[in-house]
């Protein structure tokens, strides 16, 4: 009915009063400081308040999802065994825990204690004790996360603990992209500590080519060129220490051993329209390894990868194969996924 009677107003007005405002030419930028990380966003936009709003809908989100800020959500889930969640705290567990499941618990949200005991949330890193990791996983099992959404509670057994950090940045992300389009927004890119969101193509209709880090260098694996999608990698190189026998340990765990995962990758990245998919994506690929990573992506298909061996292979999805490229003299050999055999 609404759309009956616009079409007639919008008829009788000029056509540039109907048609999309063209993007601007320079995007306004702005540099925020949280979630651990530094965040760029750079968005096609005359509208300076709508940077303000997005600063305000990072910090709100970080104040709800925090394991260390003694007024959030996930901190008083955490101290007290049960917690009221706010709407958008309740909306990323149920995903979040949606995602342990569909990963067969490769992304488990109650590996907190143990990441605790390696030191990665203060930086004063440690190799635990057996014993000691033996003692913490008997408390990791997403499986009993209690969550109710009919009053968006959740509850925890006795010695549990929950982290949202695998997923937050590309819950964030999403938002901020939901909030620039709401707002008329046709162009952006976000960089939220390496996890890249895009809105749209380039102003100018060309597709944004986003850099995908050497997880071995200092510089890049290559480029993809990609249009309203999220490009979200996990990486040993991203928070890791050297251990006294010289051994590298980083902070992305394997459930099953509450060790760091030495499964095969050296980076995962996930490829996908949505931010906090790819985000839980990156690190449970990441854990699973190639043969597991790639048969996950035959038996779902909703997202595409690269994923770099400790081989020096990149392997990737045959819907990135046109749109992913090495760079030039690169060591790395690549490697399309077959669609339909294992990898032995
Ligand atoms: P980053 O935060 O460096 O971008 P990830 O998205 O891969 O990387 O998230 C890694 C964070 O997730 C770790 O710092 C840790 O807090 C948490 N984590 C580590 N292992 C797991 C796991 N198996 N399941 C869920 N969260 C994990
Ligand atoms: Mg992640």
């Amino acid at each position: 009915m609404l759309k009956k009677l616009l079409l007639p107003i919008c008829l009788a007005l000029t056509f540039s009063a109907c048609a999309k405002a063209p993007a601007p030419v320079e995007p306004k930028t702005s540099k925020l400081f949280a979630m651990d990380t530094v965040m760029d966003l750079s968005v096609y936009t005359d509208d300076d308040s709508l940077l303000t709003e997005a600063a305000d809908l990072v910090s709100q989100l970080e104040h709800s999802l925090s394991t260390t800020d003694s007024n959030s959500e996930i901190y008083t889930a955490n101290s007290t065994g049960s917690a009221v969640l706010s709407d958008s705290t309740a909306e990323l567990l149920e995903r979040a825990l949606g995602f342990c499941e569909k990963t067969d618990g490769a992304l488990d949200l109650s590996i907190y204690p143990v990441v605790r005991a390696w030191g990665f949330t203060t930086g004063t890193y440690q190799v635990p004790a057996q014993q000691e990791l033996d003692s913490l996983l008997k408390y990791v099992d997403y499986q009993k996360i209690a969550y109710s959404s009919a009053d968006q509670t959740v509850s925890l057994p006795e010695g549990m603990e929950i982290d949202l950090g695998s997923v937050a940045k590309g819950y964030t992300s999403d938002r901020l992209i939901q909030l620039f389009r709401e707002n008329g927004v046709t162009s952006a890119l976000l960089n939220l500590g390496g996890n890249v969101q895009t809105l749209g193509t380039k102003p100018d209709g060309s597709l944004w080519r986003i850099g995908i880090k050497d997880p071995s260098g200092n510089s890049y694996l290559g480029v993809l060129s990609t249009a309203d999608q999220a490009v979200i990698t996990s990486g040993g190189y991203e928070r890791f220490f050297e251990g006294e026998d010289g051994t590298i340990y980083w902070h992305i765990i394997d459930p099953k051993t509450g060790y760091p995962a030495k499964n095969g990758l050296i980076s995962a990245t996930a490829v996908g329209a949505e931010g906090v998919y790819c985000d839980a994506l990156s690190t449970a690929l990441f854990i699973m390894g190639p043969e597991k990573a790639a048969d996950f992506w035959r038996e779902h298909r909703d997202f595409e990868t690269i994923l770099v061996t400790e081989q020096n292979e990149v392997l990737i999805t045959p819907g990135l194969a046109d749109s992913f490229q090495l760079m030039e003299d690169s060591p790395y050999k690549l490697t399309v996924i077959s669609d339909t055999e294992s990898k032995n």
